[in-house]
């Protein structure tokens, strides 16, 4: 934990690593320094011992008193003096000399004034005086003894020296009063020890549980503002060290934020497992913290992304540090025998360019790690305030849509797709809907798009299929269902046994479910996409060439690719373009689809002569808002049941 965390926050990690040894330590310094506590209580004790002796030595007039009450006083006023001088720092006077200065003094004390007590008894001082010293002595052993009980040695050991001279005294003079005030004595250093412990304990269990529960606080605290995975900190690791750094920050100080986030790090997790994928973060993280400045705060926000804070950094500094992040990132990483390639797209913000506070520099920072992304990926963009509404607008379509998924606002509609001959439904075509509580009803081609970009199409399209699998699998069996699949989600890993999984739930049969794929899938030649279709096909499942004449007129791949159907876009059926030459390229698709045995469909048909002209023109299948709209899977049901019921006619309209 070094550099990810700023100076105080790593300050208070160390205390509290050393923390569990220092508990006693510290716990006894508590202890030892309540014996410095309440100095009026020692003030007290002094005026009491010395008036009390300079009494006794003035009224009966012995030298031996007179001694002794000086010897008191030069003790109790070395005392004070050494309280006084004690530094009041804790680090500049160790315990154990706190302790042993208050012992000498305490031990000196009262010895003197037991001993002072003792000799009026031994010198038949008169009867007042030995009642004002013995009281005096033996209310101050038992006192002073209550009070120090957090050192009990130190009590008992002021108590002991006080009693032991009085007692010897006592037993000397041997009258039946001494020996009765030598048993009471007896009795009381006992009574006092168990009190002194007793008081003790309850002291020194008191601080050892103020230290445990500062110390699980601490913890805590840690805790809560730490990622586990990486070790950095989390996010509210990372705005509780901004808020510190822009405290103290100058009004025109210079800050960057990076915003970085891994380029489809899910892969990595679905192919290798949730373990190597935190292994790669972890790489990633001490990459980061390793090319960051000291004084930057690194942080991972879930998932895959990261956030870089660097207090004192203008654009320039922070165009270095972003190529430098850039470089240290894709630098293989070993994790066991595999090496991984891994790239990231960066957005920056800063301060004070961007936005003034750490909202809007965030914003920024996100959005122009958006824009990183839409421009293709694994590359930086500084924010720019002419980033478009168009991507705000974007951006929230991604959140929302992520959100959508989860509260249940996407259907699955169904559009018929008809056999012109017959006029009867073959198949359903699937199509998402999305009903936005606020929004509206947006449209497929607005969030598709979104939802390719973001990744998000791959639990989406997996949803898609299984609603759709599971429909078809209530209708009758000579009723097909038709599902979009877009290239990305074809070329993830695990995309067969998505759609594995949709068959298996519902137990709809392979042969009932077509694909309809684009001619974009083509574009890059890769193994994913012929394993996952030859995959497909082999147990039954049929593809159908979606759009078709609006792509890229590669014929190759027709012939590569087991092909059922091939759908002629609605651009060359219905739309302000349709005409002679239209009419020519359905009759050629349609040509060649008989020489490969292979269905036309014509896309988009809104009126009765367009079914005349495809009919025609020679497709065997017509899709269309003629026929019907896409609707709910009731009211698909609903078509069929009312169709099986009727006699069989021509091509008419169903909606
Ligand atoms: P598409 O696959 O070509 O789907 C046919 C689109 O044409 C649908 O639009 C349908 O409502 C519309 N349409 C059908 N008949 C007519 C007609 O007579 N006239 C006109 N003007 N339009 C007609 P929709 O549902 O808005 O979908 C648009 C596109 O969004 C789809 O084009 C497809 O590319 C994509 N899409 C829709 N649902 C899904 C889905 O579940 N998964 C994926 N990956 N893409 C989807
Ligand atoms: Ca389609
Ligand atoms: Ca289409």
């Amino acid at each position: 934990m070094a550099k990810s965390w700023p100076l105080n926050l790593r300050r208070k990690l160390v205390t509290f690593r050393g923390r569990s040894d220092a508990v006693s330590e510290r716990a006894k310094r508590l202890l030892v320094k309540t014996l410095y506590t309440q100095p009026s209580t020692l003030a007290i004790g002094a005026f009491c011992g010395v008036s009390s002796t300079a009494i006794a030595a003035w009224v009966s007039k012995h030298d031996i008193l007179y001694l002794g009450s000086v010897i008191l006083t030069l003790i109790a006023a070395a005392r004070i003096i050494a309280a006084l001088k004690l530094p009041r720092e804790e680090e500049q006077i160790s315990t154990h000399k706190l302790e042993l200065t208050y012992e000498v003094g305490a031990y000196s004390y009262a010895l003197t004034f037991g001993t002072i007590a003792a000799a009026t008894i031994a010198l038949a001082a008169p009867a007042g005086v030995e009642v004002l010293m013995v009281a005096n002595a033996l209310c101050y052993g038992v006192a002073i003894c209550a009070r120090n009980a957090g050192s009990p040695v130190i009590a008992i050991g002021q108590l002991a020296l006080i009693c032991l001279p009085i007692m010897v005294a006592a037993a000397w003079v041997g009258s039946p009063a001494m020996i009765a005030l030598l048993i009471t004595i007896i009795l009381l250093i006992p009574a006092m020890i168990s009190i002194t412990f007793n008081v003790f304990h309850v002291l020194r269990d008191s601080i050892l549980a103020a230290e445990n529960s500062a110390q699980l606080a601490d913890k805590m605290w840690v805790l809560a503002r730490t990622d586990v995975v990486t070790g950095l900190a989390n996010r509210a690791g990372l705005n509780h060290a901004m808020a510190e750094a822009l405290m103290v920050a100058e009004a025109d100080a210079k800050v960057a934020l990076f915003w970085i986030d891994l380029d489809r790090f899910k892969e990595v997790n679905d192919l290798m497992g949730h373990p190597v994928g935190d292994r790669v973060l972890a790489e990633v993280a001490s990459r980061l913290r390793d090319v960051a400045p000291e004084r930057a705060t690194v942080a991972r926000f879930g998932g895959d992304e990261f956030v870089v804070f660097v207090p004192d950094c203008d654009r320039k500094d922070s165009e270095r540090l972003a190529s430098e992040m850039h470089a240290e990132i894709m630098r293989v990483i070993r994790v066991d025998s595999e090496r991984l390639e891994v790239r990231a797209s960066l957005g920056v913000a800063l301060m004070p360019d961007d936005g003034h506070d750490i909202d809007s520099l965030m914003q920024n920072a996100d959005l122009a790690l958006y824009q990183a992304k839409v421009n293709g990926r694994s590359q930086t963009c500084f924010y720019d305030p002419s980033m478009s509404r168009d991507l705000v607008r974007r951006r929230e379509i991604e959140d929302e849509l992520r959100a959508a998924i989860h509260r249940d606002e996407l259907s699955v509609f169904f559009q018929p797709i008809v056999d012109l001959e017959t006029g009867r439904i073959k198949t359903f075509e699937a199509l998402v809907r999305w009903f936005h509580p606020e929004k509206g009803e947006l449209r497929p081609d607005e969030f598709i798009p979104v939802a390719e970009e973001s990744g998000l199409i791959l639990t989406l399209g997996n949803w898609i299929t299984a609603q759709a699998a599971r429909a078809c699998a209530q209708w009758p069996e000579d009723v097909s269902v038709a599902v979009n699949l877009s290239p990305l989600q074809i070329r993830a890993p695990g995309a067969v046994l998505g759609i594995l999984g949709a068959l298996r739930e519902s137990g709809l049969d392979p042969k009932r479910l077509e694909l309809e794929v684009t001619e974009s899938l083509f574009l890059d030649d890769s193994p994913a996409t012929s394993h996952f279709i030859e995959e497909l096909s082999a147990i039954g499942v049929r593809f159908a060439l979606d759009d078709f004449g609006t792509g890229y007129s590669s014929l190759g791949y027709i012939n590569t690719f087991p092909f059922n159907k091939i759908k002629v876009d609605r651009s060359f059926i219905s739309g302000p373009n349709v005409g002679k030459k239209s009419e020519a390229i359905i009759r050629a698709v349609v040509e060649m689809g008989a020489t490969l045995e292979m269905e036309i469909v014509a896309e988009g048909i809104e009126t009765v002569e367009q079914v005349e002209a495809v009919r025609n023109a020679g497709c065997t299948l017509g899709q269309g808002y003629y026929f019907s709209r896409a609707v709910p899977d009731y009211l698909a049901a609903m078509l069929l049941a009312q169709e099986r019921n009727e006699p069989i006619g021509m091509h008419r309209k169903i909606g």
